[in-house]
């Protein structure tokens, strides 16, 4: 990875190294404003504090995992730009692994209310952030985080994935005002968070082919400058799961950066899509259901991502097979299902709690009539271009597997204990709890999408093939 040099006016003339890519998109983030990126740059927290929040005390939060990996340094380098402390450094218990759990939101919120102009500088990964960023959230103040592993790309995204009521789903907050993530740190991470890490960014291989879907249908239309963002770096991030499972550190430096980029592109675009396809509504679903919730540790996003993303490719790779004698639009308008059936199988397979939700999203969804054969017909002259475009852009289920199995991270639904018939179940289901355009809506527009879950599931389909994890 290229590292510049800067120049940054609103410090005086100092040096810092960061990576000329996340300095660009700052430059278009809404709600963050600085981060700094690069070898031993935790001593610039006091000054990075003082800056975004001049004149305000700090409370620096950790749980003691985190604190043990660079709770000093933070405390060190906040003093030492003269920063006040409201309170001594609130630790969260390490054994067992904090978990992002709204009961633990409401606890740090309780805990910093009372300290009125104080702004929390956390130090964490994924759980730790979103738990901050949810709790400062409520109470309407900004916070920042000193990052300690590479593990999502929820650092710099707004919104916090927080489990309530044995469930999980993403909730309403800003993103941090400002990040530090040292490479020192984040690459002495425990293995399976860098791991985890690959699992949420490699889903944007088959994600951004949803959104070229999404936009040749004129359905969503791709923002370039989005989509550079997250796709740019992308390949390069992803390159080396070998060395990234091994601790090499530039190579664990690219899935930062990658994982970084889009949560910053998220923020430019105001959406997931750049970073969310298919293949997330897998883990998605999961995550409602409260799967692995009450692990120890519990199952991490990044690895059920991991798995969607093949279930993804594998889907995608099907429906690159088709040609356009292969859209019938009479067998689509014939398969067309009444709003009442649309509603009666999301309610005959999603928990109570998701349904209401996801039928509102499956009517959203629903075509019919001439509008369907408009977009069928669309289809059909965009196909050549269209499948092109999105071969270039896909990686096949097996290079998926092989990625993540190098990587460290769970390979097959079997490894998360996802067994065969939930996981079949779970591609009918994950189609229903999202609005967004994916490759799931266009194979049930076609009216084939029950046929492709089939044969994926029949002896010569991808999973038929690969009905265990091989050893
Ligand atoms: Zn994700």
């Amino acid at each position: 990875m290229r590292r510049i040099p800067y120049f940054d006016n609103t410090r005086g003339k100092e040096e810092k190294m960061s990576s000329e890519l996340i300095e660009k998109a700052l430059t278009t983030a809404t709600e963050t404003h600085d981060i700094v990126f690069g070898d031993n740059v935790t001593d610039q927290t006091g000054r990075m504090f003082t800056t975004l929040f001049p004149g305000k005390k700090v409370l620096v939060v950790a749980d003691g995992n985190t604190f043990a990996a660079t709770g000093d340094a933070v405390v060190a380098s906040l003093k030492e730009a003269g920063v006040d402390f409201a309170d001594d450094p609130y630790i969260f218990p390490g054994t067992p692994t904090l978990y992002a759990g709204y009961e633990n939101v409401e606890v740090l919120r309780e805990y910093i209310r009372p300290f009125e102009e104080a702004i929390v500088c956390s130090i964490g990964s994924g759980s730790l952030n979103d738990i901050a960023k949810l709790a400062s959230g409520e109470l309407g103040r900004e916070y920042m985080n000193v990052c300690t592993a590479p593990s999502v790309d929820g650092f710099a995204a707004f919104g916090a994935s927080i489990a309530r009521d044995g469930f999980k789903i993403t909730r309403s907050c800003p993103a941090p005002a400002g990040l530090i993530a040292d490479t020192e740190v984040v690459c002495n991470s425990p293995q399976r968070l860098i791991a985890t890490g690959y699992g949420d960014l490699i889903e944007k291989i088959p994600a951004g082919a949803d959104w070229i879907l999404a936009d040749a249908l004129g359905i969503e239309a791709i923002n370039e400058y989005v989509w550079n963002m997250v796709q740019g770096p992308l390949r390069a991030s992803l390159a080396d799961p070998v060395a990234i499972g091994k601790g090499d550190k530039q190579a664990i430096e690219g899935l930062m950066e990658g994982n970084l980029m889009s949560g910053l592109a998220m923020q430019a675009g105001q959406s997931s899509r750049s970073a969310s396809g298919a293949g997330h509504q897998f883990s998605h679903t999961w995550e409602m259901e409260g799967h692995g919730l009450d692990w120890e540790p519990p199952l991490s996003h990044g690895f059920k991502v991991g798995i969607g993303t093949i279930a993804s490719c594998a889907i995608w790779e099907e429906f690159l097979k088709m040609d356009v004698e292969d859209f019938d639009i009479d067998h689509a308008l014939a398969s067309v299902k009444s709003p009442e059936e649309v509603e009666a199988k999301v309610r005959s397979l999603l928990q109570p709690r998701m349904q209401d939700e996801a039928v509102r999203h499956s009517l959203k969804k629903r075509t019919e009539g001439e509008k369907l054969v408009a977009r069928i017909n669309l289809l059909k002259e965009k196909w050549p271009e269209l499948r092109e475009r999105c071969k270039a852009q896909l990686m096949s289920p097996g290079d998926v597997m092989d990625r993540l199995k190098a990587v460290g991270a769970p390979y097959h639904p079997e490894l998360i204990e996802i067994d065969w018939e939930r996981f079949r179940e779970t591609h009918v289901k994950a189609q229903m709890i999202r609005d967004r355009y994916t490759v799931f809506d266009i194979l049930v527009d076609l009216g084939v999408y029950d046929k492709v879950v089939e044969h994926l599931f029949s002896e010569e389909g991808f999973w038929g093939q690969h009905r265990h994890p091989e050893v």
